[in-house]
């Protein structure tokens, strides 16, 4: 094992949820985490699973002043065969580094990472829910934890893990959302840090997505911050479309984030003979093709939501309805391969469902 991991269990275990349908997402808490240090001279050190609870924390540390902050989102899922399984975790650990790489946060062993969370959800796995499509939200972060208000690269940081029960994303089946292209605000810009994933991102985020929430719709589309013209993603989810039967999402400039469930998507579609456009897609396109009848589907995607289809877009006050604002075929095709894979009822070669341990 790359890091040496020690274990000092709670002796105050929590009440286990008993009703999986009122879980939500993130309220829920496991009854430990992982802990780990860096400094300069020792690297990472002190890996340790501990009882949840409060990090003290110096007032000058950099995460309050700075933003050095950098996080990942997987989940951990009770398969039908009783295992508990990770999916595509590795692409979590790697797209951590390059987040780091991108904040000045030291870079962190990706198999130490790895073994790191697998330990702790082997230790909470009686907390992975039971239900269809809930699932151990698991949410690694790092952040800088120097005590000086100097601006500077980090010489300490901290890396966590924290883990959460989470309900059904979709209670009653899949549903499609509305959604409002964003012309005032943007998320990221080229060279900026759109393509990590940092806290800086959701802060700047916030304020789109409560205009766009007090008038009825679920999530922003963003577009790129330059030239305000091309689709970049719709609020924490990579975005595609079917136009005339081919499939086309914005390709990854630096100002979107990688997501793996995106990549995921990608690879299926293609194996499933689609013809798949990584570009720039200007908003007048997609509207010209929504006017004309060329817009077929449209979904996002996202660890949280799997693929969320979308039956509304709105910019500029005009409403363009998608599949008739149901869910289109491939959405649900997709929604049903890939939870099929992290459950384990569809077989893969691939290899993205791991098992951790029995349930
Ligand atoms: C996490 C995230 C996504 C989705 O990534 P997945 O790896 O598929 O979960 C998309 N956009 C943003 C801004 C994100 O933070």
């Amino acid at each position: 094992m790359k890091y040496q991991i020690s274990i000092t269990k709670t002796l105050t275990p929590k009440q286990k949820p008993t009703d999986e349908s009122a879980l939500g997402f993130g309220k829920i808490f496991t009854d430990h985490m992982f802990l780990m240090e860096y400094d300069k001279q020792n690297g990472w050190h002190n890996g340790r699973i501990v009882p949840l609870g409060p990090i003290p924390t110096h007032p000058a540390s950099t995460v309050f002043h700075y933003g050095a902050e950098i996080f990942e989102g997987l989940k951990a899922y009770r398969a039908v065969d009783g295992t508990i399984r990770l999916f595509r975790a590795e692409e979590n650990v790697k797209r951590l580094n390059a987040s780091a790489e991108r904040l000045c946060l030291p870079e962190i062993d990706e198999e130490g990472c790895l073994d790191a969370i697998k330990i702790l959800v082997e230790l909470e796995k009686d907390w992975v829910p039971h239900n269809q499509g809930t699932s151990l939200y698991i949410r690694p972060f790092m952040y800088g934890n120097d005590e000086f208000l100097g601006v500077h690269a980090v010489d300490h940081a901290v890396f966590a893990i924290i883990c959460s029960p989470v309900g059904a994303y979709y209670k009653e089946g899949l549903k499609p959302v509305k959604i409002t292209i964003e012309s005032e605000d943007v998320r990221a810009v080229r060279g900026g840090t759109g393509y990590a994933k940092c806290g800086g991102n959701y802060a700047a985020s916030l304020r789109a997505g409560e205009r766009a929430e007090k008038k009825g719709f679920s999530q922003v589309l963003w577009l790129d911050g330059v030239e305000r013209k091309y689709i970049e993603e719709v609020g924490a989810m990579n975005v595609m479309f079917k136009i005339k039967g081919k499939i086309v999402t914005p390709k990854l400039t630096g100002s979107i984030l990688p997501g793996i469930t995106r990549k995921s998507c990608l690879e299926l579609l293609k194996d499933w003979g689609y013809e798949v456009e990584e570009r720039l897609l200007s908003v007048d396109e997609l509207f010209e093709a929504a006017k004309n009848g060329d817009l077929e589907e449209a979904w996002g995607t996202g660890t949280a939501a799997v693929v969320s289809p979308i039956g509304q877009l709105t910019y500029q006050d005009k409403d363009y309805i998608v599949s008739g604002g149901q869910i289109g075929e491939l959405s649900q095709k997709l929604y049903d391969n890939l939870t099929g894979i992290q459950w384990g009822i569809v077989k893969e070669e691939k290899g993205w469902s791991k098992v951790i341990c029995n349930g």
